[in-house]
């Protein structure tokens, strides 16, 4: 992905693509002490900036590193790389990390880097698989306690158990994995949260040791626009049998539908379909 054509903001300035580079000695790449976001622009316009940008000032902090920008520098950049990119729909990596000045675990005058990349990503799933429903794994990963990592952060760090656990499920044949949390209850996939339907009402999971994602939030409330009931609480795993329907969201999966987790069976209902139309049309500025 590093051979393309392209502009990279880094540390305040528009770099070629090619020449964004950090060295092998980041205290990041061997520690973990980066953080990220993900946000995408449609028709023009980022969709939720300033909550995507808040929310990587906030993971940010809660790994103690302190970002040398302000939030209106990170927006003004995101911004200006869209119009730079000529693209109307792409998806934009924002990240965070700790530089290479000094080699051990404790780096804490290491310098704070920032560098935000957007390209074109239509679909996370393939288009089709997304209207019939895609079929993911269980993972036997589970999310940690929040006593163990600051699990609500979008830490790199805590991305190792995502890929392992979407590695496992595309080698057995599925499209992604869900994850259960350290108290065996249902929790997310790797990069989306879930979502459930039963007898016309939507369950979720509380998110206390995941991330709120931004996108869980907006279809939350386009649920409620539409009179849905919406739960959020505990879901224990022999609960998903009885659920009738069943959702991902997240910026890059959007609203994706599922068919299968593991043994379980789930039809493309009108709910989803509906919230699936909704959030499509909101983040055009369609709604
Ligand atoms: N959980 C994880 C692990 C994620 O990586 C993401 C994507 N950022 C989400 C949930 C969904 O978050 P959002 O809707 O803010 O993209």
């Amino acid at each position: 992905f590093d051979d393309r054509d392209g502009t990279i903001w880094m540390d305040g300035k528009y770099v070629p693509w090619r020449d964004a580079k950090v060295h092998v000695l980041t205290h990041a790449m061997h520690y973990g002490s980066s953080v990220f976001e993900g946000q995408r622009a449609y028709n023009g316009k980022i969709f939720k900036l300033e909550e995507h940008t808040e929310r990587l000032f906030a993971s940010a902090e809660k790994l103690g590193m302190t970002i040398p920008f302000t939030q209106a520098d990170i927006n003004d950049a995101c911004n200006k790389l869209l119009e730079m990119s000529g693209l109307e729909d792409a998806y934009f990596r924002p990240v965070v990390w700790r530089g290479s000045e000094m080699m051990g675990v404790a780096a804490q005058k290491n310098t704070i880097h920032v560098a935000i990349a957007c390209w074109a990503w239509p679909s996370y799933f393939e288009p089709e698989a997304r209207l019939k429903g895609i079929r993911i794994a269980i993972s036997d990963w589970k999310r940690p306690d929040p006593a163990t990592a600051p699990v609500t952060a979008k830490a790199a760090g805590l991305y190792m158990i995502c890929t392992l656990s979407k590695h496992k499920a595309e080698s057995e044949g599925y499209d992604d994995a869900l994850m259960y949390d350290y108290r065996g209850q249902v929790a997310e996939a790797t990069g989306a949260n879930i979502f459930f339907v039963k007898d016309g009402v939507i369950h979720t999971p509380t998110p206390d040791c995941f991330l709120d994602g931004i996108t869980r939030r907006t279809v939350i409330d386009l649920a409620k626009a539409r009179g849905y009931e919406v739960i959020e609480r505990a879901i224990m795993p022999e609960e998903m049998e009885g659920f009738e329907q069943a959702f991902l969201t997240g910026t890059a999966a959007e609203v994706t539908p599922l068919s299968e987790i593991g043994p379980y069976s789930f039809e493309v209902g009108e709910i989803t379909k509906n919230l699936m139309f909704d959030y499509d049309k909101l983040v055009r500025g369609e709604l």
